[in-house]
């Protein structure tokens, strides 16, 4: 039985038509090629080669590029306008509340952007916790300890929670953990995706309605 629902925030509770991530990848990218002194293709080819062993680019630079100015990186990363874009999603809201679980975000973005993204989606009071990187001591998704963090902090087990990322890995570090991960594919990026997925969140009450540990494990 599914209690919690825990949802990823960037390209998950908004569309990525939007571009808030594009841009913070941007700023992502022109950080890098600065701090490593290399053009803004080099730098991206980098983080590419080198992203696949850790959850976020900072924590690559962190361990690999003896980067330590952790405040000065979200700074730039997530000026306070990054998300004047965003429209209220009043539809979601209601979609939101009328499921009857308990809801969560799990990110690896710092909890100012977090809070931002919230605020002008309109959904203050939805969730109940936001677990960000900074509580993850900077290791997010998809190490074991991002989630079971989670899970203690809401204090649901693993197969009580639904998650809910648009990232593959992320999805799938927390099905390895005995977790229910679904995967928002909103392009059909991943058309032979293996384990469950959804094109728009709205999906989620078909799929809760209808759940079953054997239904969402077979689907
Ligand atoms: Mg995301």
């Amino acid at each position: 039985m599914i209690q919690y629902i825990l949802f990823d925030l960037d390209n998950t509770l908004y569309s990525a038509r939007y571009g808030l991530e594009d841009n913070v990848h941007r700023r992502i990218r022109d950080f890098l090629a600065a701090y490593l002194g290399v053009s803004p293709e080099e730098a991206w080819r980098q983080r590419a080669e080198r992203l696949h062993d850790y959850g976020t680019t900072l924590e690559w630079l962190n361990a690999e590029r003896g980067f330590t100015d952790i405040e000065a990186y979200f700074a730039l990363v997530h000026p306070e306008d990054e998300a004047d874009a965003l429209p209220p999603d009043p539809a979601l809201r209601a979609f939101l509340e009328s499921l009857s679980q308990a809801k969560a975000i799990l990110t690896n973005s710092p909890r100012e952007h977090a809070d931002r993204i919230i605020g002008k989606l309109g959904l203050s009071g939805i969730f109940t916790h936001i677990f960000d990187i900074r509580g993850n001591d900077l290791k997010g998704k998809p190490h074991p300890e991002a989630f079971f963090r989670a899970f203690d902090g809401m204090g649901a087990s693993p197969g009580e929670t639904l998650f809910i990322d648009d990232t593959p890995a992320y999805v799938e570090g927390c099905r390895a953990l005995g977790g229910q991960g679904v995967l928002l594919d909103e392009y059909d990026a991943w058309p032979d995706y293996r384990y469950p997925k959804i094109r728009d969140l709205r999906e989620l009450g078909e799929m809760l309605g209808r759940f079953s540990g054997a239904f969402i494990d077979t689907v």
